[in-house]
This record gives C-alpha cells, sequence and structure tokens, in this order.
C-alpha cells in the first residue's frame, strides 16, 4: 500500500494531539472509577472548593503550568500526579505513533495508563478499564496487524492469550487460597491478565507473556520494599503491592517492543 493522507498523515498527528488530554482522562477515570463515582456527563470540579473547572482551566499541561499547580479560585494544590498523567498520556501517544501501532494501540496504552494510576493510588482495578483493555486487544489483533484484512488467526491467539493468562492467574490465587487461607490477588489482577494476555501473546508469544510476569513479579517486590522501608516496616506477605500496575508496565513494555522488534521473541 502506497502512502496515504489519513495513515501517514492525519492519523499520527491527531494520536500525538490526543495524547496529553488523553493522560488528563486516564488520571481522571482512575480517580474517579475507585470511588463508584459518575463519569459519564460528569463535569471536572476542583477537589478543594468544589467548583466546576472552566474551559481554560482544563487545557491539558498548559494549564498546570500557568495555574502553578493551584486552583485559580481556592488555591488548593492540584495534586502534581495530574501532570505527570498529561505527560505520561503525550509520551504514549508519540511512542505509538513511533511504534506504528495506531490509534487502537495508542488507545491500548492509555488505558494501561489508567490502570496504572487506579492500582498506584486506590490499589484497584476497575472492571471498565480492565474490560476495555480486553476488548482494545482484540480489536488490534483482529484489525491492526493485518490492516488489509480481519486477521482471523491473531484474534485466535489473543483471545487463547485471555484464557491462558486469566486461568493462569485464576489457579495461582485459588492455590493461594486454599494454602493461606486469605486471597493473595484480587479479581482485578485476573481480569487485568486477561487483556494483558489478549494484547502481548499475539505480538510476542508465550515467551512475552511469561516475561510480563517476571519483570511485574521484580518490580512489585521492588515497590514493596520502597514502600515498606518509607513506613519503617519489614516486608511480608502482608504489605499492599500494587501489582497491577507492575504488571500493566511490564505489558506495556513488552508489547512496545515486540512491535518495533518483530523477532525480538521466539514466537510458537
Ligand atoms: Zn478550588
Amino acid at each position: 500500500m502506497g502512502p496515504s493522507l489519513w495513515t501517514d498523515g492525519i492519523l499520527p498527528v491527531l494520536t500525538c494531539l490526543l495524547g496529553a488530554p488523553m493522560g488528563s482522562f486516564a488520571a481522571f477515570l482512575a480517580d474517579r472509577l475507585p470511588r463508584g463515582e459518575p463519569v459519564m456527563f460528569a463535569r471536572s470540579s476542583c477537589r478543594g472548593c468544589g467548583q466546576v473547572l472552566r474551559w481554560w482551566e482544563m487545557i491539558p499541561i498548559l494549564s498546570y503550568v500557568v495555574l502553578r499547580g493551584r486552583c485559580a479560585r481556592c488555591g488548593d494544590i492540584i495534586p502534581p500526579r495530574l501532570l505527570q498523567a498529561e505527560l505520561a498520556g503525550l509520551a504514549l501517544g508519540v511512542l505509538a505513533v513511533w511504534a506504528d501501532l495506531g490509534l487502537i494501540g495508542a488507545m491500548a496504552l492509555w488505558c494501561l495508563l489508567a490502570l496504572i494510576l487506579a492500582d498506584l493510588v486506590h490499589y484497584r482495578l476497575p472492571n471498565l478499564l480492565t474490560g476495555a483493555l480486553l476488548g482494545l486487544a482484540l480489536i488490534f489483533a483482529t484489525v491492526s496487524i493485518a490492516p488489509v484484512a480481519p486477521d482471523m488467526a491473531s484474534l485466535w491467539r489473543a483471545a487463547l492469550g485471555a484464557s491462558v493468562g486469566a486461568g493462569v492467574f485464576y489457579a495461582i490465587s485459588w492455590i493461594y487460597q486454599v494454602l493461606r487461607g486469605r486471597a493473595g490477588m484480587g479479581a482485578g489482577d485476573i481480569r487485568l491478565m486477561g487483556g494483558i494476555g489478549a494484547l502481548v501473546v499475539p505480538a510476542s508469544g508465550w515467551v512475552g507473556l511469561a516475561m510480563v510476569t517476571l519483570i511485574a513479579g521484580l518490580a512489585g517486590l521492588a515497590l514493596g520494599l520502597m514502600r515498606a522501608l518509607r513506613r519503617g516496616r519489614a516486608l511480608n506477605a502482608r504489605t499492599p503491592v500494587p501489582f497491577g500496575a507492575c504488571l500493566a508496565m511490564a505489558a506495556a513494555l513488552i508489547w512496545v517492543a515486540a512491535n518495533i522488534h518483530p523477532g525480538l521473541f521466539a514466537n510458537p
């Protein structure tokens, strides 16, 4: 296929422009969904004074810099993680264009960002986000890898990846429950592994999926140690660790790497 205005001109620019607003939206969902607050038709408001934000107070990155990280009316501090999320969203949009992942691929990365934020802040992986990741991964496998015609073989691998990813984690959590008499892993982690399996397996095979869990396990251990040290306590099995955030980060890493270097992981 030759170059087209849509795929080589408009779409990359659109994906980059959407980056910061999508980062902002990811932070909004990560903050609201775990609290059970409405997200549809909800206007963003200040957590300090409750005032609905005006349009110029909602321009990603720019508003934060102009307002110096404070509410224009009450002076309450806007959480710096909002700016961090907007910058991360922008970086992921640029990364998606660079790695040629298309808009669906970019949306999968922004969805992973929202999951990371929700888990880091609230230790929650909202069903809406894990469901969206699975949906995006299945669409990506079907249309984005082979844009000429829907690729059913890739869709099948994605579905298999989702089943194995969620199935293995379900088995681990069941065994842990039997041995220790309490839940070691949340249902959110199991649902997340479904989406991650569907995303990673078509691009990087079972080796990629194993790498995701290995990297996430090591990152989770490091994060748990850091959080325990900060509280001045020893790390034990009850230390809360945002393992879902580690899984989502590792998945983004492996998935992007596998799309940039298709031969990086030996496919079965
Ligand atoms: Zn305010």
